[in-house]
C-alpha cells in the first residue's frame, strides 16, 4: 500500500479525551477513531491488525473442530425469557430496542440461548454429536464504565465458541483441547509469556471456570500467580480451600493486576433444559444436551497488544499481528531514489510481501515519527545517502537493531523474516 493513499492522519498529541494508554496510541496512530464512549471505529490499519488476530482465533477454533458460523444480531426476548436471561435484574447489561409496533428486541451480548435453540433443528440423535460452532461476531453491552479504551466497549468483536456433547466426559475433554487451543492464539499473536490460565468462579455446574489473564498494568482484575506452575487463581475465589485445593501455597503466589482477555465456561445442561435441546441417546432416551461456552474478546485483544507492545512513541507489533511486515521509506525526492524504492516496492509486493511504501513527500522527522507511531516491525530506508553504498537501512523494531543491507539481499531477506 502506498502511505500516500493512506487517508487517515497520525497524530503528535495523545487525544485529551481518553485516558487508556491503548486508546491513545491506537489514535494517535491511525488505528482506530473514537465515535463515542465505548464505542470505537477501526481504521483501515485497525482493521488490518483486528483481521489478523481474528485470522489466528479462526485457525485455532477450526483446528479443534470449530465451525464458523454467525447469528443474528438483533434477539427475541421469548428465547431469553426461557432461560431467564431478558430480565434487566438478572443481566444489567443488555441493549434493547423496539420495533416500530412496540415489540421489544435485544442486542446480543453472548449467544448461548438462540444458539441452544438453533440446534434443535439440527441435533436430534447421539449421532449427530459433537458439535462445535464459533462466531465472530460484534457483540453489545451496556457498560457502566468505559475508562479502558477498546479493552472495554459498548461495541466489540468477540470470538464465542459453544460445544455440544453428549455428556460431561465429552465435554471435558473438548474442553481441555479448548485450553490448548487458545494457548496457542496466546503464543501466536505474540503475549504469551504475559498470559496465565486462571481459575475463575464456576456457577452452578463446575467448581471453576477458567479465565486467560494478561498481566497488565491497564487490567480490571486481580489475580494471584504462580510464574513457576504457570497457573493463576483469580481473586473473587483466592480463598485458603481454594489453595489447598490447587496445590498451591500462599508464598509462591504474587498479586497482580491483569486483563482477562478469554473466559471459558463448562455450561452442563442448564441452556440445554431451558430451551428444550434434547437428543435420544444409544438406549433410546431423549436427554438433555451437554454445553460449554468459550468467550475471547477480540478486540479486548486488539487493546491488550496494544497495552503490552506500546511505548512512548508507538506500538511494537508483534510479526503475527502488524498491519503491514515491512515499512519501505524514501527519504527526499532526488530520482535515483524514487525509482529504486518504486523498485523495491513492486518486487517486494510481487512475493505477495505486505508493504506500506511511505512514497509521501514528507521530512525525515515526520515520516520516523509517523512509522514509530505505526509500529511496523521491519522499518527499511532508502535514501542518497543508502544508496552510496548500494544498500537500504534496515531497522527491526522487535530486537531494535538497525543494518545496512545490500540491494540485491532485500528481497532474500524480506521473504525469509
Ligand atoms: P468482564 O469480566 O471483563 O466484564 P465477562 O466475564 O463479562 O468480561 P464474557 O462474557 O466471558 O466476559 O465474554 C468473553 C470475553 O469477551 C471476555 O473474556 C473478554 O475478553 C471479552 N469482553 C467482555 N466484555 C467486553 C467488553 N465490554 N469489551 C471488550 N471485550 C469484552
Ligand atoms: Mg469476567
Amino acid at each position: 500500500m502506498l502511505q500516500s493513499q493512506l487517508f487517515t492522519k497520525t497524530r503528535r498529541e495523545d487525544p485529551k479525551d481518553e485516558v487508556a494508554k491503548n486508546a491513545k496510541l491506537l489514535i494517535r496512530g491511525g488505528f482506530i477513531a473514537k465515535s463515542l464512549a465505548g464505542v470505537y471505529v477501526l481504521l483501515p490499519l485497525g482493521l488490518r491488525v483486528l483481521d489478523k488476530i481474528s485470522q489466528i482465533i479462526r485457525e485455532e477454533m477450526n483446528k479443534i473442530g470449530g465451525q464458523e458460523l454467525r447469528l443474528a444480531t438483533l434477539q427475541d426476548p421469548a428465547v431469553w425469557q426461557a432461560s431467564g436471561r431478558w430480565s434487566d435484574e438478572v443481566v444489567d447489561n443488555w441493549f434493547k430496542t423496539k420495533l416500530k409496533n412496540d415489540t421489544e428486541l435485544g442486542l446480543g451480548f453472548t449467544h448461548e440461548e438462540p444458539l441452544a435453540k438453533l440446534m434443535i433443528d439440527h441435533i436430534q440423535s447421539y449421532r449427530d454429536l459433537p458439535v462445535y460452532v464459533y462466531q465472530i461476531q460484534t457483540k453489545f453491552r451496556n457498560e457502566v464504565r468505559a475508562k479502558s479504551g477498546i479493552l472495554r466497549g459498548r461495541e466489540f468483536l468477540m470470538k464465542d465458541l459453544y460445544s455440544f456433547n453428549v455428556d460431561q466426559a465429552g465435554l471435558d475433554t473438548f474442553y481441555e483441547k479448548a485450553k490448548v487451543a487458545y494457548r496457542r492464539v496466546f503464543d501466536r499473536v505474540g503475549i504469551g509469556a504475559q498470559t496465565f490460565l486462571t481459575f475463575a468462579s464456576g456457577g452452578t455446574f463446575s467448581k471453576y471456570s477458567h479465565e486467560f489473564q494478561a498481566i497488565c498494568s491497564a487490567g480490571e482484575d486481580i489475580i494471584y500467580l504462580s510464574r513457576d506452575k504457570e497457573i493463576a487463581i483469580n481473586d473473587e475465589v483466592y480463598r485458603p480451600e481454594v489453595l489447598a485445593e490447587l496445590g498451591l501455597d500462599e508464598k509462591e503466589l504474587s498479586k497482580e493486576t491483569a486483563i482477562e482477555v478469554g473466559n471459558i465456561f463448562k455450561l452442563g445442561t442448564k441452556y440445554a433444559e431451558a430451551l428444550g435441546l434434547t437428543y435420544v441417546n444409544e438406549a433410546g432416551e431423549r436427554v438433555s444436551v451437554v454445553m460449554g461456552s468459550y468467550g475471547l474478546g477480540v478486540t479486548r485483544l486488539f487493546g491488550t497488544i496494544a497495552e503490552l507492545c506500546g511505548t512512548d512513541t508507538g506500538i511494537n507489533w508483534p510479526d503475527n499481528v502488524a498491519p503491514f511486515a515491512i515499512h519501505l521509506i524514501m527519504l527526499g525526492n532526488d530520482e535515483v531514489v524514487t525509482t529504486k524504492a518504486k523498485t523495491i516496492y513492486e518486487e517486494l509486493s510481487a512475493k505477495n510481501i505486505e508493504v506500506l511504501f511511505d512514497d509521501r513527500v514528507a521530512g525525515a522527522g515526520e515520516k520516523f515519527g509517523d512509522a514509530d507511531l505505526i509500529g511496523i516491525p521491519h522499518r527499511l530506508v532508502i535514501s542518497v545517502k543508502t544508496l552510496a553504498n548500494n544498500s537500504v537501512e534496515w531497522f527491526n523494531r522487535g530486537v531494535g537493531k538497525t543494518e545496512l543491507v545490500a540491494l540485491d539481499e532485500v528481497l532474500n531477506r524480506a521473504v525469509n523474516i
